[in-house]
C-alpha cells in the first residue's frame, strides 16, 4: 500500500477488557487478508520499560528480538500475528519524556518554552508514524494504555485528535468498553459505555467503532442504542462475548466483521475473505482434544499467572499441536521443602522450573529439580529455572555442598553460576542485562539438536549470571551435557542430561518466540517425549 493506515485502540469503563486481544485479532484478520500489519502499544506510565517493574505490577516483561524489554501484551502481538516486533513497538511516557528532556538539555528547541502540546504531543506522534515511515508497515495499530479519563493518558488521547487531522481517511479509532449485566434487572447496562465515549469525545476524539465486552449476547435493542447515543452506525457496534479462549477472539471478530468494517471506513476493498484456515486448524486441534496433560510450572509468582504468560501460552501451543489439553499447576517455589516435595509434584507428567530473579523460592526450585531428576520426571529449566539445574548438579551429583549463583550467596566457595564478565561494574538496573537474540551453536549428538533439527539456532535473553566455564570439565565428567554454546562468547546456553527421558535447561526464553502458527520446538518436542 502506499500510504500506511493508522488505527488507534483505546479503551474505557474498566482495565483488563482485553485491548491487547483485540488489536491482535483485528492485526491477525489484517494480515490474514495480505496486508503487512503491525502493533505498537502505548504504555502512559513514566518508567522507561518495564524492565525494572516487578511482575506482580505488569505481569511478565516480554523481550524483543532487539534487546527490549517490553509490556506483555507485545508477546500477544507476536503470537498472534507470527511477526516480531521490536523496541519501536513498545513506547511509555518515560521514554518520550527522556526524548524531549535531552533535546531541551541540547538545547535544540532553541529557547523555545518546552510544553506538552506540541512537545510532548509531537514526540508521541513521531514514535507512532516511525513504524509506517520506517519499517513500511500497511497498518499500525496503536494499542493506547489505560483508560480514557486517565489524567496519565491524556497526551496520547490528545496526539491522536491531532493525528486524525493529519492524516484525514488513514486514521481510525475504536474504542473498547464494557457492558455489564446486572443480574438482578436481568438488562445489560449501556450507560458506562456512553460516559466513556462521552470522556473521548471530551478530549476531542470520535470513535469509529465500538468493541462492546460483554458476559451476554448483545440484543439489536442494546446495538441501536450504544450506536445513537455514541454517534457510531450501528453496524459498527461489535460484540465481544466471553470465550473460553482468547484464540477464538480473531474468529469471532471476523464473524462480527470487525475487519471488514475497518477496510470498508477506511475505502479499502473488504469483499474477500482473510484465509484464517491455519488459524482454524489450531483452534479446532486445540478444542478438541479429549486427553489432557498435567504440567507443573515451579515458580515464585504463581499468584498471578500472567507473570509467566509467554511460558503459559507456548505450553497451550504445544499441547494443542500433541492433541492435548494443558492442565497446568502453579506450584509457589516458596512453599517446597524435601518433605512435602513428593506429595506435590504427584500426578504431574512434567515440570517447567521458571525464571527469576533474588533468592525467594531458589531451595523450593532446587528441591524440585532434584526430586525430578532422581524420579526421571521430564523437566525444562528455563533461565533462572536453568541456573537451578546447574545448582542442584552441582551439589548433588559433583558434591560441592555450598554450590551457588553469586546472585543468591555472594561468597560461595563453588560459584557454578557467576555474574557475567560485561555485567561486573554495571550499576544501573534499566536496561543494562545481556538482552535479545543471540546465537547459539548445538553440539550434533544432543537432544537439543535433535528437538530443533539444525545446529545454530538464535533465541532471546534476558540475565545477568551465567554458567561458569571453570567448572565446564567436571560437569562433562558428572554426565552433564552442555549442548548449547554461544559462538561469540563462548557462554553455555542449553544444558542436558542425556539418560533422562527429557531433562534440560536454557539460559534463554523459548517462550518469548511461540507462536500460534510457529509453536516452538522445545515445547512441542517436551510434550511429545512425554507422551511417547
Ligand atoms: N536472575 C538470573 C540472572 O540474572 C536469571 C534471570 C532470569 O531468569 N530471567 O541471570
Amino acid at each position: 500500500m502506499k500510504e500506511t493506515k493508522y488505527i488507534f485502540v483505546t479503551g474505557g469503563v474498566t482495565s483488563s477488557l482485553g485491548k491487547g486481544i483485540i488489536s491482535a485479532s483485528l492485526g491477525r484478520l489484517l494480515l490474514a487478508r495480505g496486508y503487512k500489519v503491525t502493533i505498537q502499544k502505548l504504555d502512559p506510565y513514566i518508567n522507561i520499560d518495564p524492565g525494572t517493574l516487578n511482575p506482580y505490577e505488569h505481569g511478565e516483561c516480554y523481550v524483543t528480538e532487539d534487546g527490549h524489554e517490553a509490556d506483555l501484551d507485545l508477546g500477544h502481538y507476536e503470537r498472534f500475528l507470527n511477526i516480531q516486533t521490536l523496541r519501536d513497538n513498545n513506547i511509555t511516557t518515560g521514554r518520550i519524556y527522556q526524548t524531549v528532556i535531552n533535546k531541551e538539555r541540547r538545547g535544540d528547541y532553541l529557547g523555545k518554552t518546552v510544553q506538552i502540546i506540541p512537545h510532548i504531543t509531537d514526540e508521541i506522534k513521531r514514535n507512532i508514524k516511525l513504524l509506517g515511515t520506517k519499517h513500511k508497515y500497511d497498518f499500525v495499530i496503536t494499542e493506547i494504555g489505560g483508560t480514557v479519563g486517565d489524567i496519565e493518558s491524556l497526551p496520547y488521547i490528545e496526539s491522536v485528535r491531532q493525528l486524525r487531522w493529519e492524516l484525514g481517511k488513514n486514521c481510525l479509532c475504536i474504542h473498547l468498553t464494557y457492558v455489564p449485566y446486572i443480574a438482578a434487572a436481568k438488562e445489560l447496562k449501556t450507560k458506562p459505555t456512553q460516559h466513556s465515549v462521552k470522556t473521548l469525545q471530551q478530549e476531542g476524539v470520535q470513535p469509529d467503532i465500538l468493541v462492546l465486552r460483554t458476559e451476554h449476547e448483545l440484543t439489536a435493542d442494546v446495538r441501536r442504542k450504544v450506536a445513537l447515543f455514541c454517534n457510531v452506525e450501528p453496524d459498527a457496534v461489535i460484540e465481544s462475548i466471553d470465550v473460553p479462549t482468547i484464540y477464538q477472539v480473531p474468529l469471532k471478530m471476523q464473524a462480527e466483521k470487525l475487519d471488514q468494517i475497518v477496510l470498508r471506513k477506511m475505502g479499502l476493498p473488504y469483499n474477500s475473505k482473510p484465509d484464517m484456515k491455519e488459524w482454524t486448524r489450531f483452534l479446532s486441534k486445540m478444542q478438541n482434544a479429549s486427553k489432557t496433560i498435567r504440567i507443573g510450572l515451579v515458580g515464585k509468582y504463581v499468584s498471578l499467572p500472567d507473570a509467566y504468560k509467554s511460558i503459559i501460552e507456548s505450553l497451550i501451543h504445544a499441547s494443542a499441536y500433541n492433541d492435548r489439553k494443558l492442565d497446568i499447576k502453579l506450584i509457589s517455589s516458596d512453599d517446597i521443602l524435601p518433605e512435602n516435595i513428593s506429595e506435590t509434584l504427584e500426578g504431574l507428567e512434567g515440570i517447567i522450573i521458571a525464571p527469576g530473579f533474588g533468592h525467594r523460592g531458589i531451595e523450593g526450585k532446587i528441591t524440585a529439580i532434584q526430586f525430578a531428576r532422581e524420579n526421571n520426571i521430564p523437566s525444562l529449566g528455563i533461565c533462572m529455572g536453568m541456573q537451578c539445574m546447574v545448582i542442584e548438579f552441582a551439589r548433588n551429583v559433583l558434591r560441592y555442598a555450598d554450590a551457588n549463583s553469586t546472585e543468591i550467596d555472594p561468597n560461595t566457595r563453588h560459584n557454578v553460576v557467576d555474574l557475567m564478565e560485561e555485567q561486573k561494574g554495571l550499576f544501573n538496573l534499566g536496561g543494562s542485562m545481556r538482552l535479545g537474540a543471540y546465537k547459539c551453536k548445538l553440539l550434533k549428538d544432543s537432544l537439543a539438536y535433535k528437538m530443533y533439527g539444525t545446529d545454530t539456532i538464535k533465541e532471546r535473553h534476558r540475565h545477568r549470571f551465567e554458567f561458569n566455564n571453570d567448572y565446564k570439565e567436571q560437569f562433562i565428567k558428572g554426565g552433564m551435557k552442555c549442548s548449547g554454546i554461544n559462538p561469540d562468547s563462548n557462554l553455555i546456553e542449553i544444558i542436558e542430561l542425556p539418560g533422562k527421558k527429557f531433562f534440560l535447561g536454557t539460559q534463554f526464553h523459548p517462550e518469548y518466540s511461540s507462536t500460534v502458527l510457529n509453536p516452538h520446538p522445545l515445547f512441542v518436542n517436551f510434550i511429545k517425549t512425554i507422551l511417547e
